[in-house]
């Protein structure tokens, strides 16, 4: 396993440096910390939920209640929950391993060689060593969050069934909470008629669903708030799409406007130089040229300011504005200039 081999690079680390030894950095004792205890919980919750639906299952059948929706329920949340409580158990079985903490912490670099007179019993480098000991609170608690994700991520591929017990267990999750969304909202109680057999079921269902809320809170005020952000982001959408289509067609008539101005060369028929100095050409007879608005001094072949303005909006020789600002973007594809209005 991938675990057993950086173990044992990391001791050869050791033989080959004698004079230091390798220990966490606070961010990742800290993460690691919160990851343990976090699972820990999980863990306690369901054994709490297992226990507690299996006596209810018992009081159910010793009180002949039969089966309604509400006792399958706490029947399937039951038997999730041991998959769940597997889980965590396993997770927090892993995270207690100092090989694979020790890997971890190589494959995030939170690992500080202090030297060999400085090293104390403890597992986390002393300050003086550790770069992540200058974070603040809030930083070390920000980076802190972010690296226990990593880490659950890591751990959960440690075994297959680890892996997909994972990917079970959340799924499933999702599943039973919505379905005890519906107890605790729809409350069905009053229709079953037996109300005695459902006390403790409903109950459960408060409970259960608030371990649940509480498990994924972030993930579901999250979605919650996409889906409130949602109608917002397609307004916004839609008027960008207006405004970028009157922007296109202000500068393509823009474009169109200037065209006005194009004349077939003649000899003396311009002030001024008598070449494109965008090109560097003298003008022939009968070339496209183009007066630009700003200046009778200011004229071009038809060709180079088109070229020009694709990617310009103002004159090249005294840089006034030509086309609205900000259409250079929309102007960049050349097929867009031949567009007819
Ligand atoms: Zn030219
Ligand atoms: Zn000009």
């Amino acid at each position: 396993m991938d675990v057993q081999q950086d173990g044992e690079q990391n001791i050869d680390y050791n033989e080959n440096d004698g004079n230091t030894v390798p220990k966490f950095t606070k961010l990742f004792s800290k993460a690691m910390d919160q990851f343990r205890l976090r699972v820990f919980f999980l863990f306690l919750e369901r054994l709490y939920i297992i226990i507690s639906m299996s006596i209810i299952l018992v009081l159910l059948s010793l009180q002949d209640c039969g089966w309604n929706d509400l006792h399958y329920w706490v029947l399937f949340s039951n038997i999730q929950a041991v998959f769940s409580l597997i889980l965590y158990g396993q997770l927090f079985n892993f995270s207690n391993k100092e090989s694979i903490q020790q890997h971890l912490a190589f494959h995030y670099v939170q690992i500080v060689f202090v030297p060999i007179n400085e090293v104390t019993d403890h597992p986390v480098a002393p300050e003086v060593f550790d770069p992540t000991a200058n974070l603040t609170t809030m930083e070390l608690d920000k980076k802190a969050d972010v690296m226990q994700l990593q880490i659950r991520q890591e751990i959960v591929n440690q075994s297959k069934f680890c892996k997909y017990n994972n990917i079970f267990s959340n799924a499933t999750n999702q599943g039973i909470f919505i379905w005890t969304i519906y107890y605790i909202v729809a409350n069905p109680n009053t229709s079953t008629g037996s109300g005695e057999c459902d006390k403790w079921p409903i109950i459960q269902t408060y409970i259960y669903g608030s371990f649940l809320f509480l498990q994924y809170s972030q993930y579901y005020l999250l979605a919650a708030l996409a889906l409130v952000m949602l109608p917002f982001i397609l307004v916004y959408l839609i008027i960008r799409c207006f405004t970028d289509r009157r922007k296109k067609q202000q500068a393509l008539m823009a474009l169109n406007d200037l065209q006005k101005n194009k004349i077939l060369y003649k000899p003396n028929i311009l002030e001024g130089d008598q070449e494109c100095s965008i090109c560097m050409q003298p003008y022939q007879s009968d070339d496209e040229v183009l007066r630009l608005p700003c200046s009778t001094l200011h004229h071009f072949h038809n060709t180079c300011i088109s070229a020009w303005l694709q990617i310009q909006s103002t004159c090249p020789n005294c840089r006034q504005q030509l086309l609205p600002d900000n259409l250079q973007p929309l102007l960049q594809q050349p097929q867009q200039l031949q567009e007819p209005l």
